[in-house]
Formats: structure tokens, sequence, C-alpha cells
């Protein structure tokens, strides 16, 4: 496994924004990733995992740590009867076609989130009144503590949250899904796919939602769009005019860019409606909101 020091987060992130990480390898294989591990552990670096960056706000400073993205055997999936057996790096695109093709239903909700099986667990991810809670069966977690398979009651999955600490590696998750035939399938995501092409903006570059909907029933997208946010701009990026709780990268946006939005999003939304607005984009490196 080779370690990189030339790689850089605008490119391991959906919204394309971000700086260099200190270091970058992609290990294939549990042995790998634990090699990994106690090599940034010597040199004193943290470790931290991007899946496909769909969630992610990386500094433009860079990020002083190991950076992992999982491969090989670590992204490879198999169906077992009716469990899918993915790695952490495993795309739910892949994983939702071969569960598909096999005939095994649950994972339909996913269709519209383009992350990895890892980032799901680590962020309990969803849509459509389904989320990784309701499939995962176990998550085999790896740090330089050891590694141990973890249910999801220990993995701690709640509304857009996990446990799963920032240095901890989700290395491999089995789903339990359940027989359903192959044409519900394709008709239930084609239905979601084009329910998601007419509230969001699919086809620009965004890190998805930016807050977690508050509690009550003013969802963060209705509220920032009631603050008047669509369409504004900072730098190169701009709050989607079509879905006020994504921001889109117009052309050369930075993180920073990105981060001034969301400190003007919480601010209106703090003024307008009382509202402590809790970010759902993970942020690397140095960066606080
Ligand atoms: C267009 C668009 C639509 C979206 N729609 C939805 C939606 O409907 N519902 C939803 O919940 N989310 C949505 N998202 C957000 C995002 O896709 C999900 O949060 C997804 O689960 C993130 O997965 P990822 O693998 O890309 O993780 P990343 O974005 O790479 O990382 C997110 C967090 O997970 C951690 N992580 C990633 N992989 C691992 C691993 N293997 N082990 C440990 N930690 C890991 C990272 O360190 C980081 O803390 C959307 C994003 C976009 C761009």
């Amino acid at each position: 496994m080779e370690i990189e020091t030339e790689a850089t987060l605008a490119r391991l992130t959906t919204i394309g924004t971000g700086g260099p990480a200190a270091a970058f390898a992609r290990p294939e294989s549990v042995s790998e990733l634990e090699a990994a591990i106690a090599w940034a552990a010597k040199r004193g670096l943290e470790i931290r995992t991007v899946g496909l960056g769909s969630n992610l706000l990386a500094a433009d400073g860079g990020v002083d740590a190991l950076v992992l993205r999982l491969a090989g055997d670590l992204a490879a999936v198999e169906v077992d009867g009716e469990l899918l057996r993915a790695g952490g790096g495993a795309t739910n695109a892949v994983c939702l076609h071969r569960a598909r093709d096999a005939g095994l239903g649950g994972l339909e909700f996913a269709c519209a989130i383009p992350g990895t099986a890892g980032g799901g667990v680590r962020m309990n991810a969803g849509a459509y009144g389904s989320d990784w809670s309701a499939i995962v069966v176990r998550a085999l977690v790896v740090s330089s503590e050891g590694s141990g398979w973890l249910t999801p009651a220990e993995l701690g999955l709640e509304y857009r949250h996990s446990l799963v600490r920032p240095d901890q590696v989700v290395a491999r998750v089995e789903y339990e899904l359940s027989p359903r035939p192959v044409g519900e399938i394709k008709k239930k995501v084609a239905e979601l796919v084009a329910r998601r092409k007419a509230t969001q903006p699919t086809n620009k570059r965004t890190f998805g939602s930016v807050f977690k909907n508050p509690p009550g029933e003013l969802g963060a997208g209705r509220m920032l769009e009631l603050c008047g946010l669509k369409g504004h701009a900072i730098g190169g990026a701009v709050v989607s005019p079509r879905h006020a709780n994504f921001i889109e990268n117009a052309g050369g946006a930075t993180s920073a860019d990105c981060l001034a939005l969301v400190r003007e999003a919480r601010r209106r939304a703090r003024e307008q409606f009382g509202a402590e607005l809790e970010h759902e984009v993970v942020l690397l490196g140095a960066l606080s909101v």
C-alpha cells in the first residue's frame, strides 16, 4: 500500500473544496488498514476516513492527518442469503445494485444518497422514512485500540448521528435485507430518484444537507428559504436556488466561502425563527462554524 503525500481533499469531496492531506492511503484489506493506522501512530498523525466525501467540508489549509479511502476488499460487496456484506468503502450504488440483482429489498431508500457503507454508518444516513439503523446488523470498527464487530446499539445510531469516533474506521458492514421482486425494487428506486430530481440540486457539486432538520414542523430547507437565502452567494459558493439546505459550488468555491454561508444561514435562522440550526455536514481539519 502506497502512502501518498500529494492528495488534495478537493478531489476527495463532492463539493470539490479543501486543501492537502498530510498523507493519504487506500488500504485494501483489514491488515493493510491496521498497517496504515500503525504507520500514522508512529508519526503522531491522526487518522481520518473519507468515503465519497459527500457530507464533508475540509479546511482549505489542509488536514493534518493520514486520510484513508477504503478500496479493494474493503470496498467489495457480496450477498449471502438475505445478508449483504459490504466493505466500508463500498458505494451505496453498488450495494443497491447487488441487492436488486439478488432480489433483496430494504436499501431502496439509499438510492439517492451518494455515499459509502462506512459513511452511512458514521452518519446514520437516511431518507424517505428509513435509515442505516433499519438495515445494519453489525459493523467491523478498526482503530489503534484494536478491532471489533459492533451492533447497531453499540454504534449508537440516531438521527444523522452515531458513536463512531473520528479516528475509528468502519471497515465492513453487514446489512439484513428481505426478499422483494426485482421489478418492485426498480419501480421504487425510479420513483425515489424522480422525487429527488424534482426537489434537490442533484446535478450540482454540493455536500448534501447543510443542517439537520430542527425539531418541529418546519424543516431546515423551508426555514432557510423563508429567510430569503435561496441564491445567496459568497465567493464561489451559493445557496441552492432549488433547495435552501444545500450549498452549491458554482465554480471556484473555497471551504471558507461555504463556511461563511453556513454562518450566515445560522444567523438568519436564529434571528428570524429563534432556531439553533445544527450542521449535518462534517468538518474536517481546523474548521468551526
Ligand atoms: C446530492 C447529495 C444528496 C444527499 N442526500 C442525503 C440523504 O438523503 N440522506 C442522508 O443522510 N445524507 C445525504 N447526503 C449526505 C451523504 O451522502 C451521506 O451522509 C453519506 O452517508 C456520506 O457517506 P460518505 O461515504 O460519502 O461519507 P463522507 O462524506 O466521506 O464522510 C462523512 C463522515 O463519515 C466518516 N466516514 C466515512 N467513511 C467512513 C468509514 N469507512 N469509517 C468511519 N468513518 C467514515 C467521515 O470521516 C465523516 O466523518 C447527500 C449528499 C449529497 C451530495
